[in-house]
């Protein structure tokens, strides 16, 4: 390891999450803290909970925050929507949904889960039968990963939501945006999500700690309704104009500060403009990564090419390549971290995150450490990934972010 006083430079991260910070955030978050009735807090706690219902394009919705992570968010709704009992319906997406599922089944929770077959996105046909042979309307909601970080596979939300309709099942149909806000579009009242919920560290670009759910009213009947003992994930005790009250105590209010501040750069930036540049920059990661399968020890995890994430890229590695090695190597000579394989992926897989606060030369830059430590490992892979991530960000034009405008902003 590298344990020199100073780094030159900066290292590349290409974790999907925590990512980079920008400097404005970061600028944001050196402020001294505020007396609690400091209007000062209240307008940033507004800011905050417009600038999400922006982003995520909901005005039926309101927004409870926590000091959590996206766990935290996941202990949120299930607290509030399953009593002991209930049934769920968690489709299989790799190892956030079961992770999500395991935790909903430690809270009492009954888990029916569609089966997750590699490499593909959720099979809405899965969903609408499930749907369809509950009959007596057992199950209260359906719990779905909108971007898989694992996988790095993105669902099909609107066609899900169509799965539903067509079942005719009343479910509240429950949206995780943790890896997918502010990367890829999502209208959480078009697409009538009842619950959405995210988490700072990812696409907010903004350090972990911060989590909030985003809830309409038939989210919040459904709380209302279920009894099951709780105080702080409560969302009926957090509708106050009272900051205390709304956060259950103290908010953490350097993230606040932080969230403030990058939804401010979002908004600059122009909502449009952020979608089209992570679509840019995953699309250079694809042509890099296809090049590199041609030698036949790396492949595309996400074989349905339109279920790619823009927020992370999943390379499966086969037999004889040590993905743990490689990134060592990518971290420690080439100043380059990326993400391991998790769950049934580890020790198969290595993910390049590219989501937030990220440009064309970071991520070239990235490519080519990972060209560089696959070439010190004698991973045989395409030569030339590089160039074609460049020949295709040569192709595509620059949304430019006057153009774009900032249509969900003010
Ligand atoms: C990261 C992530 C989580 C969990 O968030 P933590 O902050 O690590 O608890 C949940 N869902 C998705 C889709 C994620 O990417």
């Amino acid at each position: 390891m590298n344990d020199s006083p100073r780094l030159p430079g900066h290292r590349f991260l290409h974790s999907p999450g925590p990512t980079r910070v920008p400097d404005e955030v970061l600028h944001a978050m050196s402020r001294q803290p505020m007396d609690l009735s400091d209007p000062r807090l209240d307008n940033c706690i507004a800011a905050c909970e417009a600038g999400l219902r922006r982003l995520l394009q909901t005005s039926a919705s309101d927004v409870y925050f926590y000091a959590a992570n996206g766990h935290g968010a996941w202990e949120a709704v299930i607290a509030n929507l399953v009593a002991p009992g209930q049934a769920v319906l968690v489709p299989g997406t790799g190892h956030f949904s079961e992770s999500w599922a395991v935790q909903t089944e430690a809270m009492g929770g009954r888990v029916i889960r569609t089966p997750w077959v590699e490499g593909l996105p959720i099979d809405p046909a899965e969903i609408e039968a499930v749907l369809r042979a509950d009959e007596a309307h057992e199950i209260t909601a359906v719990f779905v990963v909108h971007t898989d970080t694992a996988s790095g596979i993105t669902n099909d939300l609107a066609a899900l939501r169509a799965a539903i309709d067509r079942a005719g099942h009343p479910a509240l149909f429950v949206v995780d945006v943790v890896a997918s806000l502010a990367a890829a579009p999502f209208a959480m009242d078009a697409l009538r999500a009842d619950v959405a919920l995210g988490a700072s560290q990812k696409g907010l670009m903004v350090p972990p700690g911060l989590a909030f759910v985003a809830v309409n009213a038939r989210g919040m009947d459904a709380s209302r309704l279920n009894t099951t003992p709780r105080f702080y994930w409560d969302w009926q005790r957090r509708q106050s104009p009272l900051v205390y009250r709304k956060f259950c105590g103290t908010p953490p209010q350097s993230l606040v500060f932080a969230l403030e501040a990058s939804l401010g750069l979002i908004a600059l930036e122009g909502i449009e403009a952020v979608f089209a540049r992570h679509r840019r920059i995953a699309d250079a990661v694809h042509a890099a990564v296809a090049c590199w399968s041609e030698a036949g020890a790396l492949s595309f995890f996400a074989t349905v090419p339109s279920s790619r994430s823009v927020s992370v890229t999943t390379i499966a590695v086969g037999e004889g390549v040590d993905p743990e090695a490689l990134r060592s190597i990518a971290r420690e000579r080439f100043q380059v971290a990326v993400a391991g394989g998790l769950g049934s992926l580890t020790g198969r897989a290595f993910r390049i995150g590219h989501l937030g606060d990220m440009n064309e030369a970071m991520i070239l830059g990235c490519l080519a450490g990972i060209e560089a430590a696959m070439t010190v490992q004698g991973i045989p892979f395409g030569r030339g990934g590089v160039d074609r991530a460049i020949s295709r960000l040569s192709q595509l034009s620059r949304l430019s972010p006057l153009a774009a405008g900032n249509r969900f902003m003010p």
